[in-house]
């Protein structure tokens, strides 16, 4: 092995030690009693963060749209240990529903510790063909619903020190084809809430706020719409669940699941020719 290249992985072996020393550790009883607010929680990941906050003792709140399903998942959550768990049915494409969810969950809990926004409208995985009515039905959803709850939210998140978390994707940060409408709502999200986190550290506030990068999760929604045209590995939700709680709790401003999604999220602007090569090429698409 030639000096070079024992350098090279050397840094690299001291920079994955430093990574690892310095970041926060997770300390579950953090959780115990903790008032949180999961959207989107019916199915999926959001579904997955509901039962592990349910393991940590918290005190949930779960929303989506459909009733039946949050009061099973509703159920499954005290069972396994849930100090409170708790449901509001809530269209997050309404004007009202937003605030609607935030105040249940303020008055039910008594305030509120975390928030974590996850829910998003189905979009469907296809060419765009000129459906701007889905697109500005689907930022509502998916955008304009998240900058409500967390404003609704943020006085209370400010006196309890408590952490907003916002789920979104590495196509918020990288373009992807067949989900135009889907893939500007999540760069909406990053711009907004990557500002936002600037503002709230300039004017020393007590909150925290956790931008999650994820890749391809087992869920039902993402298996159904792209096992057809990619092969590309999915990870499964209920680790995906866990990183992001983990990230909230230990209050910090990013998380990339799988990992290799930063490496990703950098290729993009290091090898641009490259990253869209193989972008437009990972997919079964015959025109
Ligand atoms: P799912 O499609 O499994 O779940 C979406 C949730 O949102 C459901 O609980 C659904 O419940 C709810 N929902 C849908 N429409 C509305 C609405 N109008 N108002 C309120 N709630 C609504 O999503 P995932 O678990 O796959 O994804 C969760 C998060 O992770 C999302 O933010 C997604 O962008 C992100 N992500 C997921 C990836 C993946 O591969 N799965 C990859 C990258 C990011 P209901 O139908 O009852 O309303």
């Amino acid at each position: 092995m030639g000096t070079f290249t024992k350098v090279l992985l050397t840094a690299a072996c001291v920079a994955f030690l430093a990574v690892k020393w310095t970041a926060p550790r997770f300390d579950s009883e953090s959780l115990r009693g903790a008032r949180v607010l999961v959207t989107g929680a019916s199915t999926g990941i959001g579904e997955q963060m509901a039962y592990h906050y349910a393991r940590f003792g918290a005190q949930v709140v779960i929303t989506a749209r459909r009733e039946k399903v949050l009061q099973k998942v509703a159920e499954k959550c005290l069972s396994l240990g849930a100090q409170k768990a708790l449901y509001i049915a809530a269209d997050m494409a309404s004007e009202s529903d937003p605030d609607k969810a935030v105040d249940f969950a303020l008055e039910k809990l008594g305030g509120l510790d975390y928030l974590v926004l996850n829910h998003i409208g189905p979009s469907p995985f296809s060419m765009w063909e000129g459906d701007v009515e889905h697109t500005r039905w689907l930022m509502k959803v998916n955008f304009l619903s998240y900058t409500q709850m967390a404003w609704r939210a943020l006085a209370s998140l400010e006196q309890s020190k408590g952490a907003l978390v916002v789920v979104s994707s590495l196509l918020g940060k990288m373009p992807s084809p067949f989900v135009a409408p889907y893939t500007s709502t999540k760069f909406a999200l990053n711009g907004f809430f990557g500002a936002l986190y600037h503002e709230l550290a300039m004017k020393k506030s007590n909150v925290s706020i956790s931008i999650c990068t994820l890749g391809l999760i087992d869920t039902q929604s993402a298996m159904e719409k792209v096992r057809a045209v990619t092969n590309l590995p999915a990870y499964p939700a209920t680790d995906a669940a866990l990183n992001i709680i983990i990230t909230g709790a230990t209050r910090q401003p990013e998380l990339f699941y799988p990992w290799f999604t930063h490496i990703v999220t950098l290729s993009k602007d290091w090898f641009p020719s490259i990253t869209d090569y193989i972008m437009q090429n990972s997919y079964n698409y015959i025109p």
